[in-house]
């Protein structure tokens, strides 16, 4: 029989894993963390009864993306759940723009700026699956809707603080910053306004949902799959060379190609190691877990009913403070995304204590203590927050390098997004899943189409595994 092993179990590393296991491959799994997961986990990480998602919180792309609905995660455990609205960002004169899965209530409530709204997302949303059946694999291919994705390429490949000047209000131009910023990447620089485009495009598509019980539900679904093919998973078993695996046909890494070049070692040939050693990493996240009786005292009503909210002030204040974290400095007022899941989810919360999520953006590998600074901007929008707190864990830049080795410098997004890693990661080449070392690939958010829980990295990676173990 056919063998594989994946080393990590992050969403790509369990895709891989299930695309092998059902085409009849024996698929073996390591994980060197004592849970499964990867940035897909979820725990009581402040008060007990209360359940924080560790990582990643809402999954639009997931939804959006094939690979969900192929593998019927629904039939395997996994109910999404939408909050009232979506996405929420407030400003000081306690208004807030708001993105609702319903294209023509977002419009409504942007007043002036509802037509140029629908004019920028509205066609990218309405073929939202043309486009990621190209977005969604290696770009330097022949495209498969190339009139489609062309259009989507002129509104992507603009910086994101030019295609912001499409709008008018200050309120519909942090809106679209705020998504945008999810790039963690200077919103000047060409290209920036790809991830912008494709997450609002994607809200009014299919929302941006979260799974019940938390993000872990999608992973435990995933794992579940694999075992009903056959397939076994080993956690607290870290991988620490290629040479130390059991025989197997393919090998498949979900991992960062520094922690991938360590595992080689003198077996990936040198333009390889060059190339991952020329691999840039995006800045870093500053996160803070708090359990919070009775919510976030928000000024504005509408954020006390969005799944997320983007606390980055006015539009310029978004631009400078992601050009400030990519520039090393930490931005005095930092971006942060705030996650309220349970407001979709009420599953999380204990009685009136609720889990809210927070992350900023800071310098790479920054060795500072973002908390003030975070709190700070919370009371900027929700005066009384702090008075609220019963419950904090912090988790630094160098706390998510111990968590999993794929955040090095707490890149979470496993690369910077810039144009060339956004075009061709994590190198020039049509198969760059291949490591240039016979049977194994790389599999993880370090390849196309990049960070986020779709799994469609590791699909497309394990699809070229099938495709050249049947040769
Ligand atoms: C704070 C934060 C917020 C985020 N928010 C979102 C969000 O809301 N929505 C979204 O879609 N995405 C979000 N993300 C990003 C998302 O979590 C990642 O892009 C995704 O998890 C990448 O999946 P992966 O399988 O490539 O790798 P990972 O999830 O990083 O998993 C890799 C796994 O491999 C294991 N591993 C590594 N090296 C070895 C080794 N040598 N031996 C054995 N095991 C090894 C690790 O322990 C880990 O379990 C967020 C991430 C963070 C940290």
């Amino acid at each position: 029989m056919t063998t594989a092993i994946v080393v990590g179990s992050g969403p790509n590393g369990l895709a891989a894993a299930v695309t092998l296991a059902r085409a009849g491959v024996q698929v073996t799994v390591f994980e060197a963390a004592d849970t499964i997961g990867g940035g897909t986990r979820t725990s009581e990480l402040t008060v007990p009864g209360v359940l924080h998602d560790h990582c990643s919180a809402y999954h639009p792309m997931g939804l959006a993306a094939p690979f969900f609905a192929d593998v019927e995660l629904d039939r395997h455990g996994v109910t999404w759940r939408w909050a009232p609205v979506d996405l929420a960002h407030p400003l000081d004169d306690g208004s807030a723009a708001v993105m609702e899965r319903s294209i023509e209530a977002t419009c409504a409530g942007l007043g002036v700026d509802g037509p140029a709204w629908r004019r920028l997302f509205g066609p990218v949303s309405e073929r939202l699956d043309d486009v990621l059946a190209d977005i969604m694999q290696p770009m330097l291919r022949v495209p498969r809707h190339p009139l489609t994705l062309a259009r989507f390429g002129a509104l992507a490949a603009q910086p994101a603080a030019l295609l912001a000047r499409a709008l008018r209000t200050p309120q519909a131009r942090a809106l679209f910053l705020g998504v945008a910023a999810h790039m963690i990447h200077p919103l000047t620089r060409p290209g920036t306004a790809a991830v912008g485009v494709t997450l609002v495009a994607a809200g009014h598509r299919v929302g941006w949902p979260t799974p019940e019980g938390g993000s872990a539900a999608v992973v435990t679904a995933l794992a579940r799959i694999l075992l009903d093919h056959g397939g076994r998973v080993e956690t607290g078993r870290p991988v620490r060379s290629l040479a130390e695996l059991p025989p197997a046909d393919a090998v498949l890494l979900d991992v960062a190609p520094d922690v991938a070049a360590r595992l080689a070692g003198d077996a990936l040939p040198p333009r390889v190691r060059r190339a991952y050693q020329r691999f840039r990493r995006a800045p870093a996240a500053f996160k803070l877990d708090l359990a919070v009786e009775g919510g976030v005292p928000w000024t504005n009503p509408d954020c006390a009913r969005a799944g997320t909210v983007h606390v980055g002030g006015q539009p310029r204040e978004i631009i400078a403070a992601e050009q400030a974290a990519y520039a090393g400095r930490m931005p005095e007022r930092p971006f942060m995304l705030v996650g309220q899941q349970y407001l979709a989810d009420p599953t999380r919360s204990a009685g009136d204590v609720h889990p809210v999520w927070a992350y900023a953006h800071v310098p790479h590998a920054w060795t500072g203590d973002a908390t003030e600074a975070m709190l700070g901007q919370l009371e900027r929008f929700a005066p009384g927050t702090r008075d609220r707190i019963v419950g904090m864990a912090v988790t630094t830049p160098a706390d998510w390098e111990r968590y999993n080795p794929n955040y090095a410098g707490g890149d979470v997004i496993t690369g910077a997004n810039s144009l060339l890693q956004l075009l061709a990661r994590p190198r020039i080449s049509v198969d760059p899943y291949a490591t240039g070392i016979d049977g194994v690939w790389l599999c993880s958010a370090a390849t196309p189409p990049g960070g986020g829980v779709h799994g469609m990295c590791g699909y497309n990676a394990a699809t070229r595994a099938l495709a050249s173990l049947r040769r």
